[in-house]
């Protein structure tokens, strides 16, 4: 084949100090290169990525008049950019560049077998060679990026990165499906382990958010549907009917001096009483109700589910003229260039785990809706009481672990990282305004990892409450005084234990918000195994993700307290705000192309590309025919539907089938034809 004869191919081993050469005998891999077909060098060094490593591929492209370039070294996830730029800096198209990975999948995995770990990359290297010797010059796509950002969730994640996009001079949306940002961080009354109030912390955030001129704050909005690419996302975004006009939409509609000023006399006349989600449903709202006191924006939503339409609130309104009770959903469209998600989490419905008793027992709470009754402005005014009777209780046991790293198929496998600190600071604060009180902590490991954490630990457990290392067995109640009693294993003692408590608090595990994946899969995000959004990579970009301009913050991407929520938030909107500032993005060109030839125009392919990359055009020989079209700047180039193509007629870029055959042939035949 003609180019294989014109095909010059370079080798390059690196020893990564002894990360490969303790296992892989370089010397005999480079003899090795030399002699196969279309390698026209073979050379070795120390530190390929190190500036003498990446000198000498420069170098040897411009001596050996080479055609293409194979460094055997790390993962292509580590350095493949990196060689690229040595290759383009050679005089070549930095496509023309292949790598073989004999680190993380030879030597780190074959370290006491050197004769098999240098064989095995011997073929790494062959098969590579095959590939780089039909390499073409491929060039990038550049796409103009919109000088808008997307933000979707507002809690401690979601503000924090629109104030830093904002303030970055980026307009920016920031949607909110609850009728007021804060998210869980506003449900919290202190926080560890400072114990500084949380609302007192948020509040100045959440107003920020609503002042900023750059952005435009959509609550009681959510996602309808997602278009288009980095650099130019088409976002439709349902508006839900609220009910009730804003001062600004009464002014749209010419009401002059309406619009809602939150003074509440609409919710003292509506008869239907609703639970209040915010309070953990522990205190009634109305069909017509604010969270909590300090919503942003202070605006009044219907419950129209609820809601009876009697009429009453419009006449307590008056002439502000606020309320409309036939308002219907709209439907918004937004044009951004890139998006990042801080949708965050739910607690796992604990009821599952029937052996602790959560919702058989009136006495057995969660950690958030213990955090409403012991917050100022809860359902009890801060007053912790037991829910069957409303006394204070005298002994309280707290469950840690409840749901997380639970290998039952019942539980999340995970830990929920944040629950043995919030657990600490709630005994903290029993014994602090109900001093006598006995506190017991059932626990696996105490998990205090941040800064000043341990310290915390250590406070608590001077304070006095008792920790009983083992996981519980089940809690019980004696239905006439409807005190519980705690069972486990005392693993320290050695023995089983019993132990009555007035008021158990589970440490419920943390699952996605998106158990539907709908946002997910409308920004074409993958998950991990566990279920939480995944990252681009764990340490080198853990604010990305697998589709370009999309980012992620806080819980949603994995569980999290505040200050790591913040620094995730504040790495997203940096990352976010690049291809913004930059005005355009360089796509890597390893898409898919249609050879119209071969196109039969079935339209087969089309619902097979998960990123609506194809659609059917009419051929450009006027015939009338259809014939497939890819949108270059959508595909991702999994390869999807160039393998499922019955006539072949998709070509993958830079994954060509020649290309493939020649790394399987190599592989089974050596390479002869
Ligand atoms: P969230 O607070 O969950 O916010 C996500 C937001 O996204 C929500 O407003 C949600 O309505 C919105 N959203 C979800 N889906 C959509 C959608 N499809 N469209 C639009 N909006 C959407 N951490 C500490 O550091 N200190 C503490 O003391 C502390 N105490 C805690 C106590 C308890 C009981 C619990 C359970 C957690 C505690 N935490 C604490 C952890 C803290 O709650 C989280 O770290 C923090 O809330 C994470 O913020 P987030 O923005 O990622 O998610
Ligand atoms: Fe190590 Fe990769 Fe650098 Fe070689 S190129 S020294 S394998 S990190
Ligand atoms: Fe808003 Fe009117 Fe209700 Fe007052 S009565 S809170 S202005 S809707
Ligand atoms: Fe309540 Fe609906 Fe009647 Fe208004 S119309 S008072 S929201 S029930
Ligand atoms: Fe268990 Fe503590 Fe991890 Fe929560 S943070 S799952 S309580 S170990
Ligand atoms: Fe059919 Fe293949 Fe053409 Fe798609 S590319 S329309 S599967 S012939
Ligand atoms: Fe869609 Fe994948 Fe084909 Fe690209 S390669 S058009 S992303 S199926």
């Amino acid at each position: 084949m003609a180019e294989k004869e014109e095909a010059r191919v370079g080798v390059f081993i690196c020893h990564c100090g002894t990360n490969i050469a303790g296992s892989i005998d370089i010397m005999d891999a480079v003899e090795y290169a030399k002699t196969i077909p279309n390698v026209a060098y073979a050379d070795q060094y120390q530190y390929m990525c190190s500036t003498p490593g990446q000198g000498k591929i420069v170098e040897a492209i411009k001596e050996h008049n080479l055609t293409g370039i194979v460094v055997a070294a790390c993962s292509p996830r580590l350095h493949e950019p990196t060689f690229r730029v040595a290759t383009k800096e050679g005089g070549l198209n930095p496509f023309r560049f292949e790598m073989a990975n004999i680190r993380e999948q030879n030597s780190w995995v074959h370290m006491h077998d050197k004769e098999s770990a240098t064989a095995k990359a011997k073929d790494a290297i062959k098969i590579a060679v095959a590939k780089a010797a039909l390499l073409e010059d491929l060039i990038p796509k550049s796409v103009p990026v919109e000088h808008a950002a997307l933000v979707v969730g507002a809690g401690v994640g979601g503000i924090q990165a629109s104030l830093d996009l904002a303030s970055a001079g980026i307009k920016t949306y920031l949607i909110e499906k609850w009728p007021t940002v804060g998210g869980r961080m506003s449900q919290l009354d202190k926080t560890f382990p400072t114990l500084d109030c949380s609302q007192c912390i948020l509040t100045p955030k959440m107003v920020d958010v609503g002042r900023h001129p750059n952005i435009e704050l959509m609550t009681y909005c959510e996602i309808e549907k997602v278009e288009g690419y980095i650099g130019n996302f088409d976002i439709t975004i349902r508006k839900k009917a609220r009910g009730v006009l804003s001062p600004d939409e009464a002014t749209a509609r010419g009401i002059v001096g309406g619009g809602c000023n939150g003074c509440g006399d609409c919710a003292e006349v509506c008869p239907v009483i609703k639970p209040n989600p915010f309070e953990m449903g522990m205190a009634p709202r109305k069909a017509i109700y604010i969270y909590h006191a300090q919503v942003m924006p202070l605006l009044y939503t219907v419950d129209f589910d609820a809601c009876v339409k009697c009429g009453l609130c419009v006449d307590a309104c008056g002439d502000k003229k606020a309320i409309d009770l036939e308002m219907e959903d709209e439907f918004i469209t937004l044009k951004i260039g890139t998006a990042i998600i801080a949708t965050g989490y739910n607690l796992m419905p604990i009821e599952n785990k029937r052996e602790w008793g959560y919702k058989q027992f009136d006495n057995v709470i969660t950690g958030l809706e213990f955090e409403r009754l012991i917050c100022a402005s809860g359902p009890t005014g801060g007053h912790l009481i037991r829910p069957s009777d409303g006394e204070t209780p005298k002994s309280v046991g707290f469950i840690l672990c409840a749901g997380s790293r639970d290998n039952t198929g019942n539980g999340k496998p995970y830990c929920s990282r944040f629950c043995c600190m919030y657990s600490l600071k709630h005994a903290h604060q029993i014994m602090e305004k109900i001093p006598g009180t006995k506190v017991y902590l059932f626990y696996m490991d105490i998990r205090s990892f941040g800064k000043m954490y341990e310290e915390f630990y250590y406070r608590i457990q001077s304070e006095g409450a008792k920790f009983i290392r083992g996981r519980v067995a089940n809690v019980l109640e004696d239905p006439q005084t409807r005190n519980l009693y705690v069972r486990a294993e005392d693993t320290l003692l050695g023995r089983p234990v019993e132990v009555e408590c007035d008021l158990v608090v589970l440490a419920a595990a943390v699952q996605p918000v998106d158990e539907e994946d709908v946002i997910r899969k409308h920004f074409g995000v993958s998950k991990s195994q566990d279920g939480w959004m995944l990252e681009a990579h764990p340490k080198l970009n853990p604010c990305g993700t697998t589709t370009a301009g999309v980012f992620l913050a806080g819980v949603c991407q994995g569980p999290k307290d505040i200050p790591d929520t913040v620094a995730q938030a504040e790495g997203a909107a940096s990352a976010a705000s690049i291809p913004i500032h930059i005005g355009q993005v360089e796509l890597e060109p390893y898409f898919a192309q249609c050879m119209e030839e071969l196109c039969a125009g079935c339209g087969m392919c089309i619902d097979l590309c998960p990123y609506q990359a194809l659609a059917l055009v009419d051929r450009s020989d006027g015939s009338g025919r259809k014939v497939m079209s890819v949108t270059e700047a959508k595909c991702k180039g999994c390869g999807t539907c160039g393998g499922f193509c019955p006539g072949g007629a998709i070509k993958m870029q830079h994954f060509t089938s020649p290309q493939i055959h020649a790394q399987i042939d190599a592989f089974l035949c050596g390479g002869e034809q």
